[in-house]
């Protein structure tokens, strides 16, 4: 995934579509992330007693990464993210870096 905790985000697609937010969470496996504010549910929980009040707790609900668009920290639009082979040195294993293709600045 090219999103990491951390950055910020926008939302291209769903009920939160235009929001922006940060990422909180990355769920590699099912390709989902948590953004602050997004998606907000909430979780009903039980009383376990009588005599003690249910209580609703409010969270964020992943979305998928594909409905989101990094917001460059660089020109602050919602663009997509390249991958650019850093110049390694030689005999040395070369490490990858994010790029905003719109202003083509290095994300990380
Ligand atoms: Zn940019």
């Amino acid at each position: 995934m090219k999103i990491k905790v951390n950055d910020k985000v926008k939302i291209a697609v769903g009920k939160d579509k235009g929001k922006s937010g940060k990422v909180v969470q990355i769920l590699p496996t099912s390709n989902q992330l948590v953004v602050e504010g997004i998606n907000i549910m909430y979780k009903h929980i039980r009383p376990r007693k009588s005599g003690e009040k249910g209580q609703r707790v409010q969270f964020n609900g992943p979305i998928s990464a594909s409905n989101v668009l990094l917001l460059c920290p660089k020109c602050s639009q919602p663009v997509k993210i390249g991958i650019k082979a850093k110049a390694g040195i030689e005999g040395k294993k070369t490490a990858k870096s994010r790029i905003c293709k719109k202003c083509k600045e290095a994300i990380d």
